[in-house]
Parts: C-alpha cells; sequence; structure tokens
C-alpha cells in the first residue's frame, strides 16, 4: 500500500502533511530510498561532491543550547586559524581534489567583515576555479554583500527548526527565527546559492516541526539542504537529552531528495557520528555530497559541536582516501568538480 503512497510522492514531488508524517517514521523505507537514489541519478548520475571544511574559529557570541560552541560553555579551549593557516588548509585541499572550500566557525566578531572579505578574495586568487562557501552565521545585509562581492558564492545557514515556539526552546530570547530567516531571504536576493536545514531530534521537535521544515525549505527553495541527527554535548543544557534517530534522519534525506530532486544534500559527519556506516547510509538515501575535514588536527578536537565527533585524529590526505573508499563501496564516486547545483 505505502508502495503506492512513494510512488506518487515520487511523480508529484510533494504529499500532504500526514503523508509526510507517515514516511518520516515510516519502518520499512527500502522503496522509499531506492525512490530517492532513482532521483539522484537521474539528476547527478552517481557522482557524489566533496566539500572540503575548514573550521577557521571555534569562537562565538551565541548561546544556543544545543552546541559545544556556546560563549558560556568555558570547558571549551578556544582557537582561531590565522588566514595564512587558512590558505595552507585550502592549498592542502586543492592538491587533495577539492574545489569546493566552506569556512564554518561560531560567530566570532574577531573575524570583521574586512577580514573576511580579504581571506575569500585571497582564496579566489589563489584558486580560481574553486568556489568559497562560507557558514558563520547571521551578519548584517550589507556585510553578506560585501562577501559577495569579494566573490563567495555560497553561503549556509540552517534554519535550525521553522516553528517559531521551538526555536525558542533551543536558543536564548536575543536570538530569533525570524531574523534567522531573514539572513537566508537576504542572501538569497543578494545572490548567494543559499544553504539551510535542521537538526533531526532536537530536544522537544514533534512530527508537525518536521513538516513545518520541509514546508519553510518549499518556500526557500534552497540550493542545498544539511540535515543531521541532535547529537548532545556533554557541557550544554542539553547535555544529558537523548540523541536523534538515525532512522528518522535517513527517511528525511530520501523525502528531502525527492521534493528537491536538484539539491544538493550533505551526508553529514553528524549521521557518521551516530553511526559507523552513517554516511554511506545517508548516500544511499539520496544524498550526494561529503563535507570532509580540512582543518589542521590539533584543532579539530577543539571544534566540539557535539560529543564523539568523528574524523578528529585523521590528516586530511586520510579523510580524502577513506570517504574515497566509502563512497565506493555504495556503488557511487567521488568527483573532482565544484560542484554546482543542477537545476
Ligand atoms: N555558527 C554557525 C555555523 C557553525 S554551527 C551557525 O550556527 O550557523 C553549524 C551547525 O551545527 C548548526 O547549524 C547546527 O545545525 C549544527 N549543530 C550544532 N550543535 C549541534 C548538535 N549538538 N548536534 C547536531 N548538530 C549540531
Ligand atoms: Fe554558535 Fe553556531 Fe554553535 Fe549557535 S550553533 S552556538 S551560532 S557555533
Amino acid at each position: 500500500m505505502f508502495e503506492c503512497i512513494i510512488d506518487k510522492f515520487y511523480e508529484t514531488r510533494d504529499a500532504s502533511d500526514e503523508v509526510l508524517k507517515c514516511l518520516i517514521d515510516l519502518s520499512d523505507s527500502e522503496h522509499l530510498y531506492e525512490c530517492a537514489m532513482r532521483r539522484r541519478r537521474e539528476f547527478y548520475q552517481d557522482d557524489v561532491y566533496t566539500r572540503g571544511l575548514i573550521e577557521f574559529t571555534n569562537y562565538c557570541k551565541n548561546n544556543c543550547y544545543y552546541c559545544g560552541l556556546r560563549a558560556q560553555n568555558h570547558n571549551v579551549e578556544r582557537y582561531r586559524l590565522t588566514p595564512e593557516e587558512i590558505y595552507e588548509c585550502a592549498d592542502e585541499g586543492y592538491a587533495l581534489g577539492y574545489r569546493t572550500f566552506v569556512l564554518q566557525g561560531g560567530e566570532d566578531r574577531y573575524f570583521s567583515d574586512d577580514m573576511i572579505c580579504e581571506i575569500v578574495r585571497r582564496l579566489h586568487s589563489d584558486h580560481p576555479d574553486c568556489a568559497v562557501t562560507l557558514s558563520i552565521g547571521e551578519r548584517e545585509r550589507e556585510s553578506y554583500q560585501a562577501f559577495y562581492d569579494a566573490g563567495a558564492r555560497r553561503y549556509l545557514l540552517r534554519h535550525e527548526t521553522a516553528n517559531d515556539a521551538h526555536y525558542g526552546k533551543l536558543h536564548p530570547e536575543t536570538m530569533s527565527l525570524e531574523h534567522r530567516k531573514q539572513c537566508l531571504w537576504d542572501l538569497k536576493d543578494i545572490g548567494f546559492q543559499v544553504g539551510s536545514g535542521f537538526m533531526v531530534g532536537s530536544p522537544f521537535q514533534t512530527l508537525d516541526d518536521l513538516v513545518a521544515d520541509l514546508r519553510f525549505l518549499q518556500e526557500l527553495q534552497p540550493d542545498m539542504i544539511g540535515i543531521g541527527p541532535f547529537l548532545p554535548q556533554a557541557d550544554t543544557p542539553f547535555g544529558d537529552r537523548p540523541a536523534g534517530s538515525l532512522k528518522r534522519t535517513l527517511n528525511l534525506v530520501a523525502i528531502l531528495r525527492l521534493m528537491f530532486p536538484y539539491a544538493l544534500i550533505p551526508s553529514t559527519t553528524a549521521l557518521g557520528t551516530i553511526d559507523p556506516k552513517g554516511r554511506e547510509l545517508g548516500l544511499k538515501a539520496g544524498a550526494n555530497v561529503v563535507m570532509p575535514n580540512l582543518s589542521p588536527t590539533r584543532f579539530r578536537k577543539l571544534y566540539a559541536i557535539y560529543d564523539n565527533k568523528i574524523c578528529t585524529g585523521d590528516e586530511s590526505a586520510q579523510c580524502r582516501h577513506c570517504l574515497e573508499k566509502r563512497v565506493e563501496t555504495v556503488g557511487l564516486r567521488l568527483v573532482i568538480d565544484r560542484g554546482d547545483v543542477r537545476r
């Protein structure tokens, strides 16, 4: 019976809230994953894109209740990469075959707009065939415009949850969903390829919240959609909460692929952390991007957004080769490519 419903979803690329809720919690998901694989293949063949992740600062002024980098966590040793260290990470990544670099960090105002622009310009001039992606949280529209003018073309900013009340349970009052959404619309308006997304199984999340997340993404039509299970970090207010479910996350990856066939969907590190084969399973459910770490090994453990994060001891070359093998085990291939969206 459910096969017919999934086939209809495959055709129409949309479903009612009730059907979406059933699919999110589907127990026998084989057909759903097969359909998602088929759709992914139509748009992206067997290609899996890589993004070299450079976690350049773990300072953050915010206090999201779920994240180990929150300002009030005094148990984490803070670090910042120097611009030179960032360029070295990118050079190493380029030699390994990366053609997209993601600069990610906490909201750290030490890195002024001018500094970020300077870094973006330099990465561009060093590697003109690469795309530079920023993931540095909420800033003013003028700042985003300056980053764009400096050559950044992609920006990752998960909305985290599309339900206002739920957002309020995950963040202090100083933060708002309205502002987060405004940032996403501004980024889009400026011309960025925008990535959004949410955590699966964050505290207090309901099935209705997840449907609201999907509906918001339908409105935003982002180029990239990143999701991963919530994972507790011991030094946060949610340190004793249970992790999100692997199965729900995989079902949602497949649902996203069917709703947004063109999207770049990473099989995230959080998926690989919750299960040793999590990233392979994510690819089998329709994901088409992996984001291995290019940060210097001595800092990786300090970027402790959640506990037990994988790949914190490996060198960049090891990460690349390990992922290449993992991707091959599910019949796909890592490609050397900027990995632009195919609409
Ligand atoms: N400061 C930036 C980027 C770094 S955080 C920002 O917040 O946008 C990157 C992502 O990590 C967040 O968007 C969030 O979805 C995810 N994250 C944070 N804490 C997490 C946790 N405990 N478990 C799983 N994902 C988490
Ligand atoms: Fe800072 Fe991002 Fe963590 Fe929130 S999720 S505390 S903004 S690093």
